[in-house]
């Protein structure tokens, strides 16, 4: 059982939204709790160089999270494989410079991390309140995984 939160809206301690959707769902409450796992995503683009010399970063340190889902699992995982890529044309040359490994952010801007862009754009549009609506999760979140 997993909760998510739009921190901006919250007005109660997280434990609690949890402690109540339990609650309005009497099936859950024969569980019982294994661990509580807690933590951030930071939901943003990155607006600067996610690659140095000898450096590319990925998923999180590279802020590739989906800005409307949370959802950074994938995108870290298809980052890794582009840097991947990169990093071994970068051996077979000898060289790990910046300008080098830029190809590395060139390929993730051009490709998933355009629509994180656009998903981006749509966060900074709609207010915290719009963007909870089942309309808009239908019309751009679900929307927005697996493209
Ligand atoms: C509570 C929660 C729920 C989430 N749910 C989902 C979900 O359902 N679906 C989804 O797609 N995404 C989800 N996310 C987001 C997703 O977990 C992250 O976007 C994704 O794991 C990022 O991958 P990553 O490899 O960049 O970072 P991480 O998975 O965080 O991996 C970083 C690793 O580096 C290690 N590390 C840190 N510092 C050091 C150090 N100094 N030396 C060595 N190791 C170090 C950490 O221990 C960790 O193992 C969730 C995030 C949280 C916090």
């Amino acid at each position: 059982m997993r909760i998510g939160l739009q921190a901006n809206l919250a007005t109660l301690p997280t434990a609690e939204y949890l402690r109540r959707f339990i609650a309005k769902y009497p099936f859950l409450e024969q569980g019982s709790p294994v661990a509580l796992i807690t933590g951030n995503v930071p939901v943003g683009v990155a607006r600067g160089d996610i690659v140095g010399d000898g450096l590319m970063l990925i998923g999180d340190a590279a802020r590739q999270a989906d800005p409307l889902t949370g959802g950074g699992i994938a995108n870290a995982m298809h980052a890794g494989r582009l840097a991947a890529e990169v990093a071994v044309e970068a051996v077979h040359r000898a060289d790990n410079s910046k300008d080098f490994l830029e190809e590395y952010q060139r390929r993730w801007r051009q490709g998933r991390g355009r629509k994180m862009e656009r998903n981006h754009r749509l966060k900074q549009r709609f207010s915290a309140a719009q963007r909870a609506t089942p309309s808009f999760l239908r019309a751009f979140a679900v929307s927005a995984v697996g493209k």
